[in-house]
């Protein structure tokens, strides 16, 4: 059962490889039904010109949660930031690269800490449609949305690991990736992809397969406590116990699908390190939060757009007629997310009567959290069908303020805190981190649907093919 959800003879060298980089990029896009993805592309980015960049006359949403300084410039050396601050006191530096950024806004690049990947050709899922290029596929769509870092919960093939490395060794043109690898799911009962996960049965299988994933240099171990509202067996406590313990042991960090108030308290108790759905069957109470905070249990992904996306579909939604969301997926894909006979599948569905319910409840829930003080990250369980890549962040960052958060809340989460989840040298604008930035041509602070108007996506300081607003 689904679940779901990087002096002059050599600078040319490098430039015709960016520009050579970036066509290719292009042609994904295209192959992925994003036409008109590339065509700010053309002309050459000023990335391609040189390895020293100076951005300026922007407002700066810096990613620490600091509120907006307008008339900012920042310098950015091979793919780092070497300083920001007010335009009268940037550097030149010889041979700098400027770009006027004037009337926009700067925000660090979206962190998304529950995607899926790979496995989702239209609204198809398949773990045989997994490789190396499906994956740097939605890489690319999601870096065309701004979405510079994506972390994967549990459901990839062996394929991700060359894929990151490969990002980690250089400067990536395309989204940055963390993976959980094959997430533990119990036998018979709820999560994972079949033919991609091990399903383990007794705490001695469950230890074994963490133990192959930590030998696959997994960044995380995810697991999944759930039975799909009692229709399915629920990984028993002392596989979860064995599954937390031996990925500590092994020093990897456990974070958890759930969705029952009483399951995230016993995890919470066993140890678990994040959770990367909210709570979805109860009102979360004092003591979830008072063994949250004694523990440091962090609310990785409250997944607030997955809850809106499963009941969204079940009738005609104009979501789908939306240009910004239908860059992001295939024609065939808008086709049947708009025909009769899926929304009658998705509103015949058992449960349908309570997922409006389930949805306002992890609104409810993860505002609990953030009131408390617990710290919290963004993700969205974007990837499988119905849950688009790029569009879902957008999505994910408009929920989050229903929910009762600030726009500077909601795209913290999204830039500094998740970062601080993954340690990544990303997240916020600041010297020393990686320039991955989403510049905007209006203010997200001011209405956070203004996260659509993208201008451009860097990446490691270099340009991205990014969608239109
Ligand atoms: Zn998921």
């Amino acid at each position: 059962m689904i679940e779901h959800k990087e002096k002059d003879r050599m600078a040319h060298h490098r430039n015709t490889w960016r520009v050579r980089t970036r066509a290719l990029a292009c042609a994904a896009l295209i192959g992925a039904g994003l036409l008109g993805a590339c065509s700010k592309e053309a002309p050459g980015g000023a990335a391609a010109a040189g390895d020293t960049l100076l951005l300026s006359n922007f407002t700066l949403i810096d990613g620490t949660g600091a509120a907006a300084k307008p008339g900012q410039a920042m310098l950015v050396e091979d793919g780092r930031i070497k300083w920001v601050g007010p335009v009268a006191e940037a550097p030149h530096p010889d041979g700098v690269q400027p770009v006027d950024l004037a009337g926009k806004f700067v925000m660090p690049g979206l962190i998304d800490l529950h995607v899926h990947l790979g496995t989702v050709q239209d609204l198809t899922q398949k773990a045989d449609f997994f490789t190396a290029d499906s994956v740097r596929k939605d890489l690319r769509t999601y870096a065309s949305y701004g979405v510079t870092t994506v972390q994967s919960m549990g459901t990839d093939g062996d394929a991700i690991f060359g894929v990151r490395d490969a990002e980690r060794a250089g400067r990536p043109d395309m989204a940055r990736v963390y993976t959980a690898g094959q997430g533990i799911v119990f036998k018979g009962g709820y999560g994972g992809v079949p033919g991609i996960n091990h399903p383990v049965a007794t705490p001695a299988e469950a230890k074994a397969e963490v133990d192959a994933q930590v030998a696959k240099n997994v960044d995380f171990i995810k697991l999944w406590v759930d039975d799909e509202l009692h229709s399915m067996p629920k990984m028993p406590a002392e596989i979860s116990k064995a599954v937390i313990d031996e990925a500590h042991a092994k020093g990897k960090r456990a974070l958890a699908h759930v969705f029952y108030l009483d399951d995230a308290k016993r995890l919470v108790e066993q140890g678990i390190d994040g959770f990367v759905h909210s709570v979805r069957d109860k009102p979360i109470d004092d003591a979830l939060i008072a063994a949250m905070k004694a523990k440091g249990t962090w609310q990785v992904a409250p997944t607030l757009s997955r809850e809106a996306a499963v009941h969204a579909f079940g009738a005609p939604n104009p979501i789908t007629k939306d240009p910004f969301f239908r860059q992001s997926v295939s024609p065939a894909s808008v086709t049947g997310l708009e025909s009769p006979e899926r929304e009658k599948t998705v509103s015949s569905n058992p449960n349908w009567k309570f997922l409006p319910e389930f949805d306002e409840r992890a609104k409810a829930n993860f505002a609990t959290e953030v009131k408390a003080g617990i710290p919290y990250g963004f993700g969205t369980d974007a990837g499988p069908p119905g849950r688009v890549p790029g569009y879902s962040e957008h999505w994910e960052l408009w929920e989050m303020v229903k929910a009762g958060l600030t726009p500077l809340q909601a795209i913290t989460a999204a830039t500094g805190n998740a970062a601080k989840w993954l340690n990544a040298d990303t997240g916020t604008l600041q010297p020393g981190k990686w320039a991955d930035l989403v510049v905007l041509n209006a203010d997200p602070l001011a209405d956070i649907h203004n996260s659509k108007t993208i201008d451009t996506v860097y990446i490691a300081g270099n340009k991205v093919p990014s969608v239109k607003p």
